[in-house]
């Protein structure tokens, strides 16, 4: 057992705060890593304040992880001492049901998330990245590229798949037009990953306010959602938009800016009931409204390499973990450019 220092809410919508706890002895297939860096998901924040239901306290969030190798188990082949690795959404997944071949473990009923979740034993809880030192099965463990920076690298741990994902499905490349919807976390990692694959991307944010930033990142046009006409001039435009908003939005305004057999998939989890879908806005035009959660690990592993070759990483603030609970406040107020991520080091002060 090792003794990890971290934060945690002990229940739900408590602030965060210093909490200590172990972790197992390493396994044969294991890998134990030093936490160095922490991105700060908007999924965090919702898991926390237990707006989904469910919640396991005390809690300790975090599932963008960057660190370096400290020890590896005697089975473990493909990493060594000094690695620098990532550890995303989940830790480990089922090996038995029928899916379990199709590196889509994502969506598999046995997965153990990083944190909020309990291991395949069914009763120890995991404990996430808001913490110095982590153990984790080595098929689990991802490679971070050796140009990409541990601070910026971390959040494509989540935000980074969780948009990667939903573009390949969907084969975002030359010729497709993209919007992003939301210019959070995720959207920005939207934007330059749909432009890195050749897609003409548009950003549809709730003003401009961000608009030379999203340009920067890859956008070729930016519009606003408070003005009405954006909804206008855009009708039938989009061949896949991907709605990254956390909030209840009005989908019906979006199914109409896609073309016919356009997609628009949802990756942002609402914190409340949204308006009912209008038949009309699917059937006039045999258009799908989708979901689509995180990725694989082989998936991911495509994602960080991919983006190793284009030098994508995310736009972060770098902040002490005594900074979380401010941090989450202005998360919830869209108020951060466009991540922040914990500097572990601060666990020391
Ligand atoms: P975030 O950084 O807060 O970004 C969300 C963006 O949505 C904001 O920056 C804002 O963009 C826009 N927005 C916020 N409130 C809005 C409102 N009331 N109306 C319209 N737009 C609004 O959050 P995130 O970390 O990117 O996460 C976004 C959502 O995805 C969360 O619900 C999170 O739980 C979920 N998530 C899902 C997955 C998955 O696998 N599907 C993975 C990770 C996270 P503008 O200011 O540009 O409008
Ligand atoms: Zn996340």
């Amino acid at each position: 057992m090792t003794l990890v220092r971290g934060y945690a809410a002990t229940a739900a919508k408590e602030k965060l705060a210093p909490f200590t706890f172990e972790r197992r002895a390493l396994n044969a297939d294991d890998v134990a890593i030093d936490i160095k860096f922490c991105g700060v998901c908007h999924s965090d924040i919702h898991q926390a304040r237990d707006e989904w239901g469910g919640g396991m306290f005390p809690m300790v969030p975090g599932h963008e992880i960057a660190g370096l190798v400290t020890e590896v188990g005697a089975n473990v082949t493909k990493f060594k001492v000094g690695d620098a690795v990532g550890v995303g959404c989940f830790v480990d997944s089922c090996t038995k049901c029928e899916h379990r071949h199709e590196d889509l473990e994502q969506y598999m009923p046995g997965l153990v998330q990083t944190y909020n979740s309990v291991e395949a034993d069914g009763v120890t809880p995991t404990f996430g990245g808001y913490s110095d030192h982590i153990v984790v099965k080595e098929g689990y463990v991802l490679s971070i590229p050796a140009n990409l920076p541990l601070d910026k690298a971390a959040p494509l741990l989540c935000a980074g798949i969780t948009l990667y994902s939903p573009l390949h499905h969907w084969k975002a490349g030359p010729g497709k037009k993209v919007a992003i919807i939301g210019l959070g976390g995720l959207g920005h990692m939207g934007v330059k990953i749909a432009h890195a694959m050749g897609a003409d991307v548009t950003v549809l944010s709730q003003s401009l306010s961000k608009q030379e930033d999203g340009l920067r990142f890859g956008a070729a046009h930016y519009y606003a959602t408070n003005d009405k006409d954006t909804f206008t001039k855009l009708q039938g435009q989009f061949d896949l938009i991907i709605n990254t908003v956390g909030a209840a939005v009005d989908w019906n305004d979006y199914l109409q800016l896609l073309k016919i057999d356009g997609v628009m998939t949802l990756v942002g989890v609402p914190d409340a009931a949204t308006p009912p879908v209008s038949a009309f806005n699917l059937i006039g035009s045999r258009r799908t409204l989708a979901g689509s959660m995180i990725g694989s690990i082989k998936e991911t592993q495509e994602m960080l390499d991919f983006c190793g070759k284009h030098d994508i990483t995310a736009d972060i603030e770098v902040i002490d973990i005594q900074a979380i609970n401010e941090a989450f406040e202005r998360v919830v107020k869209s108020d951060v450019r466009y991540r922040f991520v914990i500097d572990m080091k601060s666990l020391a002060k």
